[in-house]
């Protein structure tokens, strides 16, 4: 946006809807009083013009003029919000303070009451609540109330047991259950995604040895049976990570073969570079590598061809949406394109019959979902791998045999 000498960008008392960079030019920031205008800052090129409003959410206090011609970069508030939003709580706080700390100081000066809307109080209590919730996460790892659930992956054509999926649970002292969808973004954030994983790799390579005998109680229905873990790209980056998951698995004496590591696309995406490097040496290791949710993020199909992967993991609402025509194209498009990177398919969220035999029509080798069971806690999960014989003749019977057939030409 272009401003001419003398003209105005907002006044006092607007509504602040965009913050402005300034490009080029000079844009003076002007307060009024009784006893006339005075200007109290020169902004220019490189500097922000009109940030205060949209961050704690006030009305303009100030008149924005152009002192000569400007050229300005227009940011509207929406999308302030967001990037604002993505910051760690601490820094949306202390620059909540700051701003209204400046705000009062600039209305002292210029002897006015400058509003501050009340909206801006429910942010600073979010934050607030996010920064508490860090906190308790931390003394969560370290106390142990942290629990892995386990959920199986079947595979698909024959419903033999393929492995199991260990997903974190919060066992919360007065909240109960927490999901990790609250809690492993808060843990990205704050670093403390590291000592996550670390103890969470930790501890499904403690109970990986019992997981083997469970199954080896039913070859005919049991592979010997793989566990994944979650691991988020942040990890990637911790110095030690590769050193100290061989070292687990060596305390243990596991195959590294029998243990994933699921890496969602996105968090693969932050930094590829590095994500490629340390996840070469995993696979040397004889580690799996899964990328998880995939379709979801923004992953560039350049860097995917140089991830070290070896299962493709098809997330849930492809699945979902494999009731129409185009959802159940996508999914064979996924499909064909593992298929051509020669790497397995594992189908999220499988809940019904029709969607199981339809993967299987499709060719998809694995998957999971509520129809083969729910993400359990160890010793339940220890049982469903000891009597998953019973449910294999379940799944056999109910499902290919009564599922309709899958319309799909080409
Ligand atoms: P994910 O790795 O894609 O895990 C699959 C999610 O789908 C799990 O949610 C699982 O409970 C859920 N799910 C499985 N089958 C079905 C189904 O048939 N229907 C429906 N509606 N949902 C199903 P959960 O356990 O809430 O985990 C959510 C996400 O949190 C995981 O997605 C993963 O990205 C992350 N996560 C979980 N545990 C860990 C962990 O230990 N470390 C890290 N870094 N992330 C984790
Ligand atoms: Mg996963
Ligand atoms: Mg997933």
């Amino acid at each position: 946006m272009r401003l001419l000498p003398g003209q105005f960008l907002f006044r006092a008392g607007d509504p602040g809807r965009s913050a402005y960079l300034v490009e080029s030019g000079t844009v003076e920031i002007r307060v009024e009083d009784p006893s006339g205008v005075r200007m109290i800052a020169a902004c220019g090129p490189g500097e922000f013009v009109g940030e205060m409003a949209i961050i704690d959410g006030g009305t303009r206090s100030a008149h924005a003029v152009a002192a000569t011609e400007a050229v300005l970069y227009e940011i509207p508030a929406e999308q302030f919000a967001r990037r604002l939003a993505e910051a760690d709580p601490i820094v949306r706080l202390s620059l909540g303070i700051l701003l209204r700390r400046l705000r009062g100081m600039l209305g002292a000066e210029a002897g006015l009451d400058l509003p501050v809307r009340t909206d801006a109080v429910d942010l600073a209590a979010a934050a607030l609540e996010e920064v508490r919730l860090e906190r308790e996460l931390a003394a969560a790892i370290r106390k142990g109330q942290l629990e892995l659930h386990y959920q199986p992956i079947v595979d698909l054509p024959t419903g033999r047991l393929a492995g199991l999926e260990a997903l974190v649970r919060w066992k919360h002292p007065t909240r109960g259950f927490l999901s990790p969808a609250v809690f492993v973004p808060i843990a990205e954030a704050s670093g403390l995604i590291t000592e996550l994983t670390r103890w969470a790799v930790a501890e499904v390579c403690r109970v990986m040895p019992d997981l083997a005998i469970a199954a080896a109680a039913c070859p005919e229905a049991c592979a010997m049976p793989v566990v994944a873990v979650n691991v988020s790209g942040r990890d990637l980056g911790a110095a030690g990570f590769a050193d100290e998951i061989e070292a687990r698995l060596a305390e243990q004496g596991i195959d590294p073969r029998l243990l994933k590591l699921e890496i969602t696309e996105s968090t693969l995406m932050a930094d590829p570079e590095e994500a490629i490097t340390v996840l070469k040496r995993l696979r040397a290791a004889g580690i799996g590598i899964a990328v998880d949710d995939f379709g979801t993020g923004y992953s560039s199909l350049a860097y995917l061809a140089r991830l070290p992967f070896t299962t493709l993991k098809v997330d849930r609402s492809f699945v979902a949406g494999m009731s129409e025509p185009t959802g159940l194209r996508i999914v064979q498009t996924i499909i064909r394109l593992a298929d051509q990177l020669a790497v397995p398919v594992v189908a999220e969220g499988i809940e019904t019959a029709a969607q199981h035999a339809e993967l299987v029509q499709l060719g998809c080798r694995y998957g999971q979902g509520w129809l083969f069971g729910r993400p359990q806690p160890l010793g339940a999960a220890l049982e469903t791998v000891r009597t998953w014989g019973s449910r294999l003749r379940r799944i056999a019977d109910a499902d290919l045999e009564k599922a309709p057939p899958v319309a799909l030409a080409g």
